[in-house]
């Protein structure tokens, strides 16, 4: 797809982007098995707390499932450190996000950052529209401002979090509650099971920070050059690199093929 032509999709999306009413008012809804869903929340979140003391970090992708967790840890006083990635090309809303977060909480939220001189490089070879270009030059980019920094985030820990949830996309359809990586790093998704109405019935039941862009039809949000609006029936994920096929869209945060650890009920 070429340049002109991807920020010719963004301002489609932005022209039906007026905000009609808050997601929490649109999407909150818990499901009948919302309570059964939460309490198997905090439970994994207690187990990772507890079997990897001091060495589990929750790595934020500031989106709403994230900020939801964020929120439990935060209410249940779990020892589990809230990290997140800073890839030098998020919104101003996201970034406004983090200080809002760190003052309702009054909590420390890591931020991990791309070496400036590999990100100057990626420019200068390759220009700031990179990504629209071909999915390896997308994927390259994507290892330089997130992979990267992600591998010195989790560093010296066993374990992290993730928000990943089934019904974001047919390719998070087998996302695990635990599960392994090649590099024996153990990997909780605690909100697996949970639907988007859940999320938001959360949301609005304890008044957790979110980011207002998702008011404006962004359910899922990372960085600006790569995240659209959606239409209404779209997936969730539709509007992350939304000139790739389908097959392709993830950014190597989260490969597939990782070994199941426990129950998965
Ligand atoms: S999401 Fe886009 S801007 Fe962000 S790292 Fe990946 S390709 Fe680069």
């Amino acid at each position: 797809m070429s340049t002109a032509a991807a920020f010719d999709s963004i301002d489609q999306h932005a022209a039906a982007d007026a905000p009609v009413l808050p997601a929490a008012l649109r999407h909150a809804r818990a499901s009948a098995g919302y309570e059964q869903g939460l309490a198997r929340a905090v439970e994994l979140l207690r187990q990772a707390a507890a079997e990897h003391a001091g060495a589990v970090v929750q790595a934020s992708s500031l989106g709403v499932e994230d900020m939801v967790l964020s929120d439990l840890i935060h209410r249940h006083g779990l020892d589990i450190r809230v990290a997140t990635l800073d890839t030098g090309a998020l919104h101003l809303e996201t970034l406004e996000l983090i200080e809002r977060a760190r003052r309702h909480y009054g909590m420390d939220i890591e931020i991990w950052r791309p070496g400036q001189e590999a990100v100057v490089e990626f420019l200068r070879r390759n220009g700031p529209d990179a990504m629209y270009r071909s999915v390896e030059l997308r994927k390259a980019c994507c290892a330089v401002r997130k992979l990267e920094p992600l591998g010195r985030m989790l560093d010296g820990r066993s374990a992290w979090i993730t928000g990943l949830r089934r019904e974001q996309s047919a390719q998070r359809g087998g996302v695990r509650e635990r599960e392994v990586g090649a590099d024996g790093r153990v990997k909780f998704s605690p909100l697996a099971q949970w639907s988007l109405g859940d999320v938001w019935h959360y949301v609005a039941r304890h008044g957790v920070p979110y980011n207002p862009l998702h008011d404006r039809f962004y359910p899922s949000i990372g960085c600006a050059p790569c995240t659209r609006a959606v239409a209404v029936g779209e997936d969730q994920r539709a509007g992350r690199w939304w000139w790739e096929l389908e097959g392709a869209k993830e950014c190597g945060l989260h490969p597939e093929g990782r070994h199941a650890v426990g129950a998965d009920t």
